[in-house]
């Protein structure tokens, strides 16, 4: 048999053997940035396209080459989103949050599209985390920004990714920096490839980002913006490091960090694994949201790669919560002994157990075998026998011992008990392996 097509070119399915590993990521994600006053937002999949030209910004590779756009039905130009900031930007403007008590802090886990050449670490639908702070300019709001970011990464386990930081000041600022830089390209353009030169008159700064090692060579000897910052924008930059010191964050400066999108201003950062993958990229934002028609009001954020990360855990061998497995199986033989292990089953599961019994009415045999492939931890074989006693052998498949349970709310809180002991000897177990690596 031959399926009629398979998953479109760059998007992934995630399989339910992998599936609480994103759930652990999104969670542990979405936990933390929730002790720091980020709450979660949920915007549409879809924007009319002017919201992405106008925020993400014309010149931008994003826009130029990578978006999703489509005509709907009443003939809108509509747009898969490329990116989460936009559409928390245009969400709470049009809810009027930025009229109320500032700052606004959001987060999300989102699906993005982008038309992008798919390939390691780079898909056609990806996701992020994120998350968004609307009305505050303090220096403070980037290292608490920053330090989220960093402080997820700890929590997830992951310890060799770097910090980079850099300022690329504000539109007055800039100007010149780009003059500086359209002087020195210039000069060396018999050299730059197709698209730099593209780049060279309309956003030079790009030039900076570009992938080729002749432009990157030639990229390396360019003016630094840090040298052009007015005096405004090198002060915030000198605070933002100070403060980042004054928590123990660990940085380097990285002149060469641009930003993909045109929003940016001031502080700029990325995470890059010790394999060179940059995990999460974010910064100042502060003409975006009057860019959207909005009271101005300063912005910041950042974005995470969700498969980036994974990558990166299973890499560094991070570890994850154990894979979630059956307590219990319940096998039954004949219909009487089936109909009181789904009667029973129900009792456990309201009570918070995992459990299974047969709904397919396979064999007492085949119903051990498919336990044994669950991995399930205890099992409970129910027949004529037992139903009529009350009572049956509960089995620990680890070690095969058994002992004689009640098929009643007895076995409830027997099983209860059993799954705390093992959590905590797992619990010890972490602890004693902690104790090991001291
Ligand atoms: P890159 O330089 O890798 O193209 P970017 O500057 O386009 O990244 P952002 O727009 O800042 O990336 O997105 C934030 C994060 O989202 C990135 O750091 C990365 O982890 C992730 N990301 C971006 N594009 C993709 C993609 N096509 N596939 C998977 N993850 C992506
Ligand atoms: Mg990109």
């Amino acid at each position: 048999m031959a399926l009629i097509t398979q998953a479109p070119r760059g998007t992934q399915d995630v399989l339910p053997e992998n599936s609480y590993k994103w759930q652990y990521v999104e969670q542990t994600a979405l936990s933390i940035a929730r002790d720091f006053g980020f709450h979660e937002i949920r915007t549409p999949v879809f924007e009319h396209t002017n919201l992405f030209q106008r925020s993400v910004g014309e010149t931008t590779d994003v826009v130029q080459k990578e978006m999703y756009t489509f005509e709907d039905k009443g003939g809108r130009s509509i747009t898969l989103r490329p990116e989460g900031t936009a559409g928390a930007a245009r969400a709470v403007l049009e809810h009027g949050l930025l009229a109320g008590a500032l700052p606004v802090k959001v987060s999300y886990v989102t699906s993005c599209y982008r038309y992008e050449k798919s390939q390691k670490g780079r898909y056609r639908e990806f996701h992020q985390f994120g998350v968004e702070c609307f009305g505050a300019s303090a220096p403070q709001a980037d290292a608490e920004t920053i330090s989220l970011a960093m402080m997820i990464l700890g929590g997830l386990g992951l310890s060799n990714v770097a910090l980079h930081i850099n300022s690329i000041g504000c539109p007055s600022c800039r100007a010149r920096y780009h003059e500086a830089l359209h002087t020195y390209f210039e000069a060396r353009k018999a050299d730059l490839c197709g698209t730099c030169l593209s780049r060279l008159e309309r956003n030079p700064m790009r030039i900076l980002d570009c992938k080729s090692p002749v432009c990157h060579g030639i990229a390396a000897e360019a003016p630094v913006m840090l040298d052009y910052l007015c005096d405004d924008c090198a002060e915030h930059f000198a605070s933002v490091k100070e403060c980042l010191d004054a928590a123990g964050i660990q940085y380097v400066v990285d002149t060469h960090i641009v930003r993909g999108l045109d929003y940016y201003t001031r502080t700029v950062f990325e995470l890059v694994s010790d394999q060179g993958l940059v995990v999460a990229g974010g910064g100042r934002y502060d003409g975006l949201v009057s860019e959207l028609g909005g009271a101005a009001q300063p912005g910041l954020g950042f974005a995470m790669g969700i498969e980036r990360l994974l990558m990166v855990m299973e890499e560094q061998g991070a570890r994850f919560p154990e894979a979630p497995v059956c307590d219990l199986y319940l096998v039954s033989m004949g219909q009487a002994a089936a109909k009181r292990c789904f009667a029973l089953a129900t009792a456990l599961r309201e009570g918070g157990a995992t459990v299974e019994c047969d709904i397919v009415g396979r064999s007492l045999k085949a119903q051990m075998k498919y336990a044994d492939k669950l991995g399930a931890r205890y099992t409970v074989v129910v027949g004529d026998n037992e139903l009529e006693t009350g009572r049956a052998q509960l089995k620990d498949m680890t070690s095969g011992s058994t002992e004689e349970v009640p098929l009643d709310e007895g076995l409830y809180s027997i099983l209860r008990q059993k799954l705390l002991d093992r959590e905590l000897a797992g619990v010890a177990d972490l602890f004693g392996s902690v104790a090991e690596f001291v």
